[in-house]
């Protein structure tokens, strides 16, 4: 059928190959150039395998961030959420507007709480602990989604332990899941321009591994298309197949397409418009086929791509919507194109429009629940 629609042999090859089998990083590599006829059976390949892996079942959760602090000492080249101390726009909220925002969301049915914020300089493992006390003590029920590789390895170096002991104790205080962002692009070159002050390739794979062996899974994301190569792209997506093969710890896979406007890289001319639409559309077909069933879930943030192009993402290889995300301070900080906040009817229509199934579901993806239609 391929060759009836003109789609070149090699393209061919490696998608019918991919029906049965992980795509090689070579093949990656040339799937991500792909242009003109071979875009779509690239596409409807990842919308095939989606379908036999998942099903039509599209998931989201109720959520709400709590981003406590924009403090930050690690001031990514690609951020604009992050400010220094003195900046008159720094902020910490105290535990009685973190209490605040947790009822808000809670009163509204929420399953989990973002717990994400700035490195602060003062953030040593008691203040995370704190923190989970503070939600857990209040609300057991909800799942806590928390922290980044980057503000636990800050946090254990400020507590004199090491990675091991500082997630034991996140984990005991009521730590679920871990969001895996700090990850942005996992190569020393890419780093050392878009974030040169954050963790390391080997201390984030470090880290990682660590929270997975103590029990705390979690998300594995890629922040692309700032300085990155194509090659970096698939380099990084194949770091993260590796680490699940050995720790099986992540629950999703969420590639984060980066929002140029307001970051600091972009206004210093360092980085271009970010990826185009089609690009974003091979990173997601091109992550199925790498990831297959390995890691079944494959995340659109629908915050940075805006609700109509989500939707269209819903076809090249994805299954979940991300949260309803009440008050994502940092993507606002980005310039989101729909907002930080989604309803539950909003998210709902989106998927029904497919022809696909909207569920809620929990931080882990053990239980999902129905929809009501409205
Ligand atoms: S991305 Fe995170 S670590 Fe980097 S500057 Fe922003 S808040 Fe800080």
């Amino acid at each position: 059928m391929f060759s009836k629609l003109s789609v070149s042999p090699k393209t061919e090859r490696i998608l019918l190959k991919s029906l049965d089998e992980e795509i090689s990083v070579d093949d990656a590599n040339y799937l991500m150039n792909v242009k003109g006829v071979d875009l779509f059976p690239l596409l409807a390949t990842a919308d095939f395998l989606r379908r036999e892996i998942v099903g039509d079942k599209v998931t989201f959760i109720n959520n709400c961030n709590i981003n406590f602090t924009n403090i930050c000492t690690v001031r990514c080249g690609f951020c604009a959420f992050g400010k220094d101390a003195d900046d008159p726009d720094a902020y910490v909220l105290d535990d009685e507007a973190i209490l605040a925002k947790a009822r808000g969301a809670c009163d509204n049915g929420a399953r989990e709480f973002c717990v994400m914020g700035g490195v602060h300089p003062d953030a040593d493992i008691e203040y995370y602990e704190h923190i989970l006390h503070l939600l857990k003590d209040e609300y057991p029920d909800v799942f806590i989604h928390g922290f980044s590789p980057a503000m636990i390895s800050d946090a254990a170096s400020s507590s004199g332990i090491d990675i091991a002991e500082a997630c034991e104790r996140l984990k005991s205080a009521g730590l679920d899941t871990l969001p895996g962002t700090a990850a942005e692009i996992l190569t020393e070159r890419a780093r050392n321009l878009v974030c040169p002050e954050k963790v390391s390739v080997e201390d984030w794979i470090d880290i990682v591994r660590t929270a997975h062996e103590v029990g705390i899974p979690g998300s594995a994301t890629i922040m692309y298309g700032h300085v990155e190569t194509l090659e970096e792209r698939v380099k990084h997506i194949d770091i993260i197949r590796q680490l699940q093969n050995e720790t099986n710890g992540f629950t999703e896979f969420i590639p984060m397409t980066f929002m140029h406007e307001f970051s600091p890289i972009f206004l210093e001319g360092q980085s271009d418009l970010g990826a185009t639409g089609s690009e974003d559309l091979k990173l997601y077909a091109v992550s199925r086929l790498m990831l297959r069933d390995l890691i079944p879930n494959i995340q659109v943030s629908w915050v940075k791509m805006g609700f109509r192009f989500a939707q269209v993402v819903l076809t090249a290889g994805a299954n979940d919507l991300g949260g309803t995300l009440g008050g994502d301070e940092l993507s606002a900080a980005s310039g989101a194109p729909d907002g930080v906040d989604a309803s539950i009817s909003t998210l709902s229509s989106m998927v029904r429009n497919l022809g696909r199934v909207p569920y809620e579901r929990d931080s882990k993806y053990n239980n999902f629940y129905p929809v009501d239609e409205l």
